[in-house]
């Protein structure tokens, strides 16, 4: 499969056409950002770690059942995805009190929801990613009633799945983004990455932080976060 031409620069990945018009390729770039672009660096090897993270997750996910773009990887730093439709909404599943909704809610992080939740926010770099409800997805015409119930569905199983495999390794999943897509017969599928860039992964027992949040809030080395998250993954 042949790359050819950037369709799609966003801030952590390059989406290449291909020489098959129903696939196209992500390439993971080492760039990082934090607050809608405010705080910028470099990760080194980010780019080859999260494509290993990724695939991980989405070959697991594909084992048990859950529609996803992934197709291969190719070289450490492009995975061989199919070419989907994708709809314009951060999907977060939380299972912990952590970031925005800690500080929504006045909680400590780290404190156990009693129950997983999901929320929409509305992908929209110049609107700051808003929190949204189904009614604003449907009026909007972003998503159908039906597919907003499809997406959060797959959502929680997506949850339900990480959670088991991560507590085998000694990791707990305090939240994560998703994103999904319509394939050509519309069929909702979940897309775009999982790995320490979009979810919180904190050790079980120190509750050190294995994700971003280490380059967001100036914790430590990210590199030894995110190369500490791949070991336990693949060890
Ligand atoms: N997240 C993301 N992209 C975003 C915002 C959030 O991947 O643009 C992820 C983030 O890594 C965390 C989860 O979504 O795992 C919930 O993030 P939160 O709303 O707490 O926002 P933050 O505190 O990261 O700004």
């Amino acid at each position: 499969m042949e790359r050819t031409n950037a369709i799609h620069e966003g801030k952590a990945k390059i989406i290449y056409a291909t020489t098959d018009p129903n696939q196209v390729i992500m390439y993971f770039k080492d760039e990082a950002t934090a607050r809608n672009g405010e705080k910028r660096g470099t990760i080194q090897d980010k780019g080859i770690i999260n494509n290993k993270i990724s695939t991980y997750f989405f070959k697991l996910l594909k084992d048990r059942g859950i529609p996803n773009h992934y197709l291969g990887t190719p070289e450490p730093r492009d995975m061989l995805v199919k070419k989907i439709e994708m709809i314009p909404l951060e999907v977060v599943v939380r299972n912990i009190f952590a970031g925005s909704l800690a500080a929504r809610f006045g909680k400590e992080e780290g404190t156990p929801l009693s129950m997983p939740i999901v929320e929409f926010y509305f992908k929209c770099d110049e609107l700051n990613d808003p929190l949204i409800n189904r009614y604003h997805a449907i009026a909007l015409n972003i998503a159908r009633l039906d597919e907003l119930n499809e997406i959060e569905h797959l959502a929680f199983s997506i949850n339900a799945i990480l959670k088991e495999i991560l507590n085998a390794k000694n990791v707990d999943l305090v939240d994560f983004k998703t994103e999904f897509g319509r394939d050509e017969n519309g069929k909702i599928m979940l897309g775009d990455e999982i790995s320490p860039d979009n979810c919180r992964f904190w050790d079980k027992d120190s509750k050190r932080k294995l994700d971003k949040d280490v380059f967001r809030h100036d914790l430590g080395s990210p590199e030894e976060a995110y190369q500490e998250m791949l070991r336990r993954l693949t060890e």
